[in-house]
């Protein structure tokens, strides 16, 4: 794509008519999949025209960085929905909880403790998705395959969370349907109806794997 002659309005048009012809394709309805534009390292400036344009959720790797330009953006545009993509420190809990709607990043117990505490004091629930290293990455965040129903479990059970869905990052150098595919396997077993995974190099094979959120950031946004 020629990001630099087109508009990030005119790329968001253009994926959405991806989203919609790859939904068509597998004989999904578009309206199942929502589109989690990925804003992390833009600035608001940057953000306002794909407002403008009509999208309303979006995802933020990084608290900090959300919380200094979103604020703003948010007023300006009511109705707006963020999702925590990237990995969340136990001690950022109470601020993800008060900012979120949707944290997609969750994936050990001591992040499922500290949320738990934090939506009990606040009174606040935004959704949370289970994180799962479906490639099994030392590097990368999320819990193991092997190990996300004990997780999932342990995190509906005795810390009473109400567990949404499930994200996956798969390897950056393997094809990704299977980590798709094992990712929605998973969430079947679990009984959970959503599933993160897409990104702008391999979403529509997401779709056709089940993924009702895709979080696309560059085909939107251009180069970071
Ligand atoms: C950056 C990021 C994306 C978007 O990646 P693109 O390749 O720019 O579409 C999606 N998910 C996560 C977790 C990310 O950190």
């Amino acid at each position: 794509m020629s990001e630099h002659i087109q508009s990030s309005a005119t790329r968001l048009a253009a994926v959405r008519g991806l989203i919609a012809g790859a939904a068509r394709d597998c004989g999904r309805k578009p309206d199942e999949i929502t589109l989690v534009a990925v804003s992390k390292t833009f600035e608001a400036a940057a953000i306002e025209p794909v407002l403008g344009a009509g999208q309303r959720v979006f995802g933020e790797n990084r608290v900090q960085e959300a919380m200094a330009k979103w604020p703003d953006l948010r007023m300006r545009h009511p109705g707006t929905d963020l999702h925590l993509i990237g990995p969340l420190q136990s001690n950022k809990a109470a601020d993800a909880v008060a900012f979120f709607d949707c944290i997609e990043s969750l994936d050990r117990p001591k992040l499922a403790r500290a949320l738990a505490d934090e939506i009990q004091r606040q009174g606040r629930q935004p959704l949370l998705m289970v994180q799962v290293n479906t490639g099994a990455e030392p590097q990368k965040a999320g819990i193991l395959p092997e190990a996300a129903d004990a997780f999932i479990a342990d995190c509906r059970g005795p810390l009473g969370l109400a567990i949404g869905g499930l994200m996956c990052i798969p390897p950056a150098d393997e094809p990704p349907s299977p980590h798709f595919a094992l990712l929605a396997k998973i969430a079947r077993r679990n009984g959970l109806n959503r599933l993160s995974m897409g990104m702008s190099a391999d979403f529509p094979a997401a779709i056709q794997c089940g993924a009702t959120h895709v979080r696309i950031g560059s085909a939107i946004f251009g180069t970071r």
